[in-house]
């Protein structure tokens, strides 16, 4: 734990080296205050979803309950997927900044959408739509986070961990998580619209968190991040990350090529209609060039412009080639994706009709 000398919370001027705060060993939990306002003698609780899902082998999605396996359950919680390979191209897809406010994004008009993966946190839309993860109600527990979030003494936290007992990725996203929301919630407008958009948990009796209490718990983070920005992980150094540029660099350095991070689109239908779209904006545009230089050609000032001649030779071929290209490609993803689509459906459905076998053998009445 980090003791804190009173001095040391007085800010802009720094205490004497002597009555500064001691520095958290790298290792433990650093946060203390409870959001939900309760004593020692009360417990935690159980702050643990009913079920989450992991893939117990690839392609294979299976549900199972949290108690079971806490370590586990928290690998995937505060697993950063894709992006955790991406970090250095990062740059192309946000810039290092803090989170912008709650009322702020609504203030732009973007839609808030609840998601559950860490990894989608703080991803935007063009279309206006900002997923965001809600607060699990464990990581605001200091016992929960103490116990399960700490690394056994002498780990040293080597990046990727040596030692299997090491919590040190987990416990950098689980702070750089919280500290998106301490950025996110600055004022009580933005409590107000957290609240009212669920994404802080919620006490026993279904009431808010006091303002109070979530204005002490973002003040100690925020020194402890002052302290030591290093107890963050570097993913959350920018905060917002625009989901079309991280689809494009998915694109490009991940195996298979060409496989966006997040698919927009749910049926084949869907995936036409919205290239199709953009195909036509750009067919009006190559028609009003073309007329253009129609119109150009036609005057005597232009016929015998050589210059003039050979761009708009050029510009004829693209649009004759341009939208087939563009349509060519856009048949060829839809047939890349239906066979990479076909055996997860064959075997699915396969293994649907053996669970649903399974399942009838065991609701059959015994003899
Ligand atoms: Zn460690």
């Amino acid at each position: 734990m980090c003791p804190l000398s009173p001095e040391s919370r007085r800010r802009p001027s720094l205490p004497p080296m002597s009555h500064m705060a001691m520095p958290c060993p790298l290792g433990q939990w650093p946060l203390k205050t409870d959001v939900f306002g309760r004593r020692q003698e009360e417990g935690v609780g159980d702050g643990l979803p009913a079920v989450y899902r992991y893939y117990a082998a690839p392609g294979k999605r299976v549900v199972g309950n949290p108690a079971d396996d806490i370590p586990a359950f928290l690998g995937t919680q505060l697993s950063l997927g894709g992006l955790a390979d991406m970090l250095k191209h990062l740059w192309l897809a946000g810039a290092e900044r803090p989170a912008t406010p709650l009322h702020l994004h609504v203030a732009l008009g973007r839609q808030i959408a609840i998601v559950d993966r860490m990894d989608l946190h703080l991803l935007w839309y063009n279309k206006g739509r900002l997923f965001v993860k809600s607060v699990p109600r464990f990581l605001l527990d200091p016992t929960f986070c103490s116990s399960n979030l700490q690394c056994p003494d002498g780990c040293a936290c080597d990046d990727p961990p040596t030692d299997t007992w090491c919590r040190g990725i987990e416990r950098k996203v689980a702070l750089g998580f919280l500290y998106t929301y301490v950025c996110l919630i600055s004022s009580e407008t933005d409590f107000h619209i957290a609240n009212e958009t669920r994404l802080l948990p919620r006490n026993q009796d279904d009431s808010p968190i006091k303002w109070t209490d979530w204005k002490a718990f973002a003040r100690e983070l925020v020194e402890m991040h002052d302290r030591n920005p290093d107890m963050v992980h570097p993913r959350f150094l920018r905060a917002e990350l625009r989901l079309s540029r991280i689809d494009a660099i998915h694109r490009l350095t991940r195996l298979p090529p060409f496989r966006p991070y997040i698919r927009g689109w749910r049926s084949y239908s869907t995936l036409f209609r919205d290239n199709l779209a953009w195909m036509a904006t750009a067919a009006v545009f190559l028609a009003l060039v073309l007329t253009a230089m129609q119109v150009g050609l036609a005057t005597q000032r232009l016929q015998n412009n050589i210059t003039f001649q050979q761009a708009s030779y050029g510009f004829t071929v693209f649009a004759i080639l341009g939208p087939i290209c563009a349509f060519g490609l856009v048949v060829l993803g839809a047939l890349f994706n239906l066979v990479i689509d076909l055996p997860a459906a064959v075997f699915g459905r396969r293994r649907n009709r053996a669970a649903r076998g399974t399942w009838g053998q065991v609701s059959q009445p015994t003899p």
